[in-house]
């Protein structure tokens, strides 16, 4: 039995996770939920699943959960605070973390189960791109498998064959990874036509259903430039053998080419479900609920285009921070993280988001990044650096 600890478990990727889970009750237990401060929720997935333990990030809502969970009559322990989260990830309660927080936040709880060996299905990319080198190395030593469940990784993953057996990828022979993005809802679109589009324009996205700040960053094609130093990480490529193709009908999620002219893709309905049963069941294969892929009643065409830089400069400006190396790749991610906060809440447009992560990564080029303290600390620099900016811009 897999005793899975899911953290984030109210957001999209919980709720995919979760139901995965619950398909299999022969294999699978959800023994941890862990959400940031929307505690009626989780009480209700409390209920639901019945995990050991219940965390609450906001320290203030502890005795909320607590009486939630008691008024439910359920014996599930209640917990709060981030550290609490990372005790949990690490400790005997679960064998295999599902890391869904979104943002920065993310990181402490990752690296603890990475820390800890534990098998992670990684969606927070953001603690990649903050501190990608560490949470490998750790992973690395612990002896923890990581398996990707953001879509593309998660493509990649299964295209690639294991190294020693284990959830590490062998990329001998490989001559370019492909990532895929839909290109968003404003596809097609000039820079200049974007200036005024709305916060509800861009997350309704064309073909995921996503938070809130993941479809802000797929509209403006950061996401994928997160994800282009997710995959550097994840498989050890360099950003020069790593390359983004626009492909609407996110079916194919990502190819693989290799040195022999090969290449691989791996091809599925945009649906989380099915990279998080490769994430929880590898290597077994697991039944997602997801059906399978009907091209011809998909509309019988895969279309490609090379993405406009011109348009959604953050994709640029992640290849860019990722070639300066160092704290750039976290300085960008941070001031993203800010940005895209204003941005949902109205105070500033679209197209600053790119312009305040621009301003910022030019302000701290440079940053040391040698250890996790010098990481945090540009986090925290970009994070000022990039507010000052959006009261210039809002
Ligand atoms: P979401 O906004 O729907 O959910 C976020 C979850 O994180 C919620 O449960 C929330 O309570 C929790 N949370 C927020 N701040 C927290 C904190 N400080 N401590 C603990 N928990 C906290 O987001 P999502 O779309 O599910 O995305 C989660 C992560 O997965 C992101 O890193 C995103 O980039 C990645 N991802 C998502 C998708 C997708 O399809 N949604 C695909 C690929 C990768
Ligand atoms: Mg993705």
């Amino acid at each position: 039995m897999r005793r899975v600890a899911v953290l984030g478990a109210t957001g999209s990727i919980g709720a995919s996770a979760l139901d995965v889970v619950s398909r299999h009750p022969d294999r699978l237990s959800a023994t941890v939920l862990a959400a940031g401060r929307n505690v009626d929720a989780l009480v209700e997935l409390c209920m639901r699943h019945r995990p050991e333990h219940a965390v609450i990030a906001d320290p203030r809502l502890h005795g909320a959960l607590r009486d939630g969970l008691a008024s439910a009559g359920l014996a599930t322990q209640a917990h709060a605070g981030m550290a609490a989260i990372d005790a949990l990830a690490a400790g005997d309660a679960c064998d295999t973390v599902v890391a869904a927080i979104v943002g920065a936040a993310g990181l402490d709880s990752t690296l603890a189960a990475a820390r800890a060996g534990k098998r992670i299905a990684l969606a927070n990319k953001e603690s990649l791109v903050l501190a990608g080198a560490l949470v490998m190395r750790a992973a690395r030593e612990a002896g923890a498998e990581i398996v990707p469940v953001d879509s593309e990784h998660n493509a990649i993953f299964q295209c690639l064959p294991p190294r020693d057996g284990r959830a590490e990828r062998e990329t001998r022979g490989l001559r370019r990874l492909v990532l895929t993005a839909s290109g968003g809802p404003f596809r097609g679109r000039s820079r200049a036509s974007l200036a005024d589009v709305t916060p509800a324009q861009a997350v309704a996205h064309p073909k995921w259903s996503m938070g809130p700040k993941i479809s802000v960053d797929s509209a403006t094609l950061m996401n994928k430039g997160l994800e282009v130093i997710e995959a550097h990480h994840l498989f050890g490529v360099p950003p020069s053998a790593i390359d983004v193709l626009v492909h609407p009908q996110s079916l194919v999620h990502s190819l693989v080419e290799f040195v022999d002219g090969s290449t691989l893709a791996q091809l599925g309905l945009p649906d989380m479900r099915t990279a998080l049963a490769v994430g929880l069941g590898w290597p077994d294969r697991l039944e997602s609920g997801v059906g399978g892929l009907d091209l011809v009643a998909q509309g019988g065409r895969l279309d490609f285009e090379a993405p406009d830089l011109d348009a959604f400069p953050c994709l640029r400006l992640a290849f860019d921070a990722l070639r300066a190396g160092g704290a750039a790749p976290g300085v960008l991610n941070a001031a993203n993280e800010v940005a895209v906060e204003a941005f949902l809440a109205g105070r500033i447009g679209f197209l600053d988001i790119a312009a305040v992560v621009a301003g910022t990564l030019d302000a701290l080029a440079g940053l040391d990044a040698h250890d996790l303290e010098a990481l945090r600390d540009a986090d925290r620099r970009a994070r000022a650096d990039a507010g000052r900016r959006l009261e210039r811009a809002g």
